[in-house]
């Protein structure tokens, strides 16, 4: 994914924005890709200039960072990724903190919580960005999910975990659990979580192919860490290709 210039903006000020892309090669499973490639393409339809850095084990750190994705991973490579991700807890401990928005699927949801203790009683430590932690069980919860939300209306998309996720009183579900699907536990009908811009979510997809207010939410929310307001410059043509990427998204 390389970062262009957005020629048919119609405005000759170039508006970068960062985005911080977590462990595509160990996390990245079920087509979580999807939400890279469409923050990068509403970002473009609103007239700000995406520069996506790929983010891999011992890669260096991108100077500036106004949005962070990552997708979703087996054990192994939730363990493959643990010591490196430790390393880096601080920095975004200290992003999330300014506000920068992140939203993380299934394998790294459950790393950005206290901690995921696999099936084999392996405990792979966390970075406490979220108040949640996992423990793995025999029981894989795969298949459709839908939640309500009330920040972003229906949520639809695909779950396929064994870890059991469970919130303290610091993170606040992002969803309820409506009609299919098992959600954070299967038990108490919450689904993923939410604090301050941070969100962790089960929901492959991908999610924000189908689910384009979180996406806007994100670009808002990254575009005001980074210039203080979120504007959206667009010719009417920009405008039209979104309306109708929003018209298939529900859809699909
Ligand atoms: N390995 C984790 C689990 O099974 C996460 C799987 C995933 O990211 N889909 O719970």
């Amino acid at each position: 994914i390389s970062a262009q210039n957005t020629s048919t903006n119609p405005t000759d000020e170039v508006r970068p924005i960062d985005v911080l892309w977590l462990y595509p090669r160990d996390m990245n499973i079920y087509g979580d890709t999807g939400n890279v490639l469409t923050v990068e393409r509403r970002l473009k339809l609103q007239g700000y200039e995406p520069r996506i850095h790929a983010y891999n084990q011992n890669d260096q750190w991108p100077e500036h960072i106004d949005m962070v994705l990552g997708g979703g991973g087996q054990d192994t490579g939730q363990k493959k990724i643990g010591e490196d991700f430790q390393r880096r807890a601080d920095d975004l401990r200290k992003l999330a903190a300014e506000g920068v928005p992140m939203l993380v699927i299934c394998g790294l949801y459950q790393l950005f919580g206290k901690y995921f203790e696999t099936q084999d009683g392996t405990k792979i430590e966390g970075i406490s960005i979220l108040d949640a932690y996992t423990v793995g069980r025999d029981v894989r919860m795969i298949g459709n999910l839908t939640e309500t939300s009330d920040d972003f209306g229906q949520i639809v998309g695909y779950e396929n975990h064994s870890g059991q996720t469970f919130l303290g009183k610091g993170a606040q579900p992002l969803g309820t659990v409506a009609g299919e699907g098992m959600g954070n536990n299967g038990q108490d009908h919450t689904e993923g979580a939410r604090v301050n811009n941070v969100i962790g979510t089960y929901m492959h997809g991908s999610l924000c192919p189908k689910n384009p207010a979180i996406a806007d939410f994100l670009i808002r929310k990254a575009a005001e860490h980074r210039y203080g307001t979120y504007e959206v410059r667009q010719t009417p043509e920009m405008a039209a290709e979104l309306a109708r990427i929003d018209a298939d998204a529900h859809n699909a």
